[in-house]
């Protein structure tokens, strides 16, 4: 998981130093999407875990389906988990297939790829350096947390266990 967590943070760190931010450490998603050639659509009605992402090889361009009915947050982090698989198993995945669909589907079903998703969307959402800093300036508070990284409190609650400042209990 080291290079995942190397390409997400220099992808941030990159994308942040031109001043891309919505405000402070929050990556503003909209605008990474738009300056690497995608689309993200609202879709009234997705099934559960079923947001998409489909990508035209002819030129590296794709599109985004998140579900209208998720709140701005959760969008976020939906967007930033397809963008992980662009990066991880579109941009290092097979060139001559004429159209890649990558599906979002539950933690359990969706295996090993969804599970590298979801760690490249949480450290390009919520970097380690970044979050530590945050979090340990207001006193541990997630819901504070959650607003700097303009993430839900259950993703920043999840970051928070995966980097060992919460306890699993
Ligand atoms: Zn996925």
């Amino acid at each position: 998981m080291e290079y995942i967590k190397y390409i997400a943070e220099k992808l941030y760190d990159k994308f942040m130093s031109k001043g891309n931010s919505e405000n402070g450490v929050s990556l503003d998603i909209m605008k990474l999407v738009e300056e690497l050639g995608g689309v993200v659509y609202e879709a009234g009605y997705i099934k559960m875990n079923q947001n998409s992402m489909i990508v035209d090889p002819e030129d590296n361009s794709f599109k985004i389906y998140v579900s209208a009915s998720e709140g701005i947050r959760r969008q976020k982090f939906t967007i930033a988990h397809e963008i992980g698989h662009y990066f991880i198993h579109y941009k290092g995945g097979d060139p001559e297939k004429p159209q890649t669909v990558y599906y979002r589907t539950s933690w359990a079903a969706g295996g090993s790829k969804e599970y590298e998703a979801n760690i490249f969307a949480a450290n390009l959402l919520m970097p380690e350096k970044e979050f530590k800093k945050i979090f340990n300036n207001c006193n541990e508070d997630l819901s504070i947390v959650a607003d700097e990284f303009g993430v839900s409190i259950a993703a920043a609650e999840v970051r928070a266990r995966s980097l060992g400042l919460i306890g699993n209990g």
